[in-house]
């Protein structure tokens, strides 16, 4: 027998929560973001229920090879756009759409002179200080570009830092819609939050992530309120059962002491498996079905978890870490992060099923 841990994947969840989101998009086209593996998800596996998306958006051309390869013809994104000049070779000849960022991306593309020519998204740095052009640079940009004529089409991009806290979208969307007035081009804005808060923002194509994978941007709405269904579940089981007495301290570190006579169960799941070893005593889990805390840290295998009120647990019994009954957010926000990084982090020793 294999060690019980497992992570389930419901493609109809996925299918769902894309449908949520075109609904949301309006008449904008939806770019599925599936970086990262598809959120940890599988990026092959998520193409199967993402059908309904116009495109894919993602980093490495490797993964966009590999979609091309699975038979996909839909625009497919490259999010940081190209590192190499001999990066542009294989974007142009599998028509990869390339964000364009920097004024050393332009120099490389005005070296080469990729045929054919491909979709570039402009990004234009609005106030997130990380990627982008400035909105001075816009001008000059578009000129380069069309010089070089390797753009087939050029779609203006920027992106939010507070689409999902209380700054919102108001002072960039000002910044950009100010910067890009009477340019004729189509234009690429909004992630999850900004999609599901801010309408203003959908523009002519939307990039939502997290939402795909059922878990919410925000924190202060549940994915539930927001009508998404979770994706991935991690469940595993009980290997062991023990009693404390009033005093006695679990794991390294000794961190968490019973303070009466306890019952607590040893999961067959650790840091090694993608769980945050910074979770705290206390992080919500499902044993049996029934909501119910860790206690002391979380170590490489295992963590271990208050078996109080849940007298029919014992070795074999199903736990769940997140999803189905217990949204990954609420494990995330426990442990100081966010469902983003717990996704992302799923091991690949986990193995890995698809629900009926
Ligand atoms: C990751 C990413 C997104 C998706 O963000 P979510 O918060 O997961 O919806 C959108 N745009 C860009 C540029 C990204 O890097």
């Amino acid at each position: 027998m294999p060690r019980p841990i497992r992570a389930t994947f419901d493609l109809a969840a996925l299918e769902h929560n894309l449908s949520i989101a075109r609904a949301r998009a309006g008449d904008a086209r939806v770019w599925a973001v599936a970086k990262a593996n598809a959120y940890g998800h599988g990026l092959l596996r998520a193409r199967r229920a993402l059908d309904a998306a116009d495109g894919f958006a993602l980093l490495d051309i490797d993964e966009a090879v590999r979609l091309r390869d699975a038979g996909v013809r839909k625009p497919i994104l490259l999010l940081e756009g190209f590192f190499a000049p001999a990066d542009l070779a294989p974007i142009a000849r599998h028509s990869l759409s390339v964000v364009i960022h920097s004024n050393e991306q332009m120099a490389m593309l005005e070296s080469v002179r990729p045929t054919p020519p491909f979709a570039v998204f402009l990004k234009i740095n609005t106030g997130m200080n990380r990627l982008g052009i400035s909105v001075e640079q816009i001008g000059a940009s578009l000129a380069r570009l069309a010089a070089t004529g390797s753009a087939a089409g050029i779609t203006l991009m920027t992106h939010f830092a507070d689409a999902d806290g209380p700054e919102g979208v108001t002072a960039q969307l000002a910044r950009f819609e100010s910067a890009t007035r009477g340019l004729a081009l189509p234009r690429s804005l909004a992630n999850s939050a900004a999609l599901l808060r801010h309408p203003q923002a959908r523009a002519d194509w939307v990039r939502p992530g997290i939402m795909l994978y059922g878990c919410s941007p925000f924190a202060d709405e549940t994915a539930q309120a927001l009508g998404l269904m979770p994706v991935m579940t991690l469940t595993s089981a009980l290997i062991a059962v023990r009693h404390l007495a009033a005093g006695e301290r679990v794991g390294y570190g000794g961190t968490f002491a019973a303070d009466r006579a306890m019952r607590i169960g040893v999961v067959a799941c650790g840091y090694a498996d993608g769980y945050p070893r910074h979770a705290p005593t206390g992080t919500p889990i499902l044993v049996a079905g029934r909501r119910t805390r860790t206690v002391g840290r979380v170590s490489m295998d295992m963590l271990t978890v208050d078996l109080e009120g849940i007298p029919e647990a014992g070795i074999g019994t199903l736990v769940t870490l997140w999803g189905e009954g217990l949204s990954c957010d609420e494990v995330a926000a426990a442990a100081g992060t966010v469902s983003y990084e717990l996704l992302c982090a799923l091991a690949a020793r986990v193995p890995q099923t698809e629900r009926a």
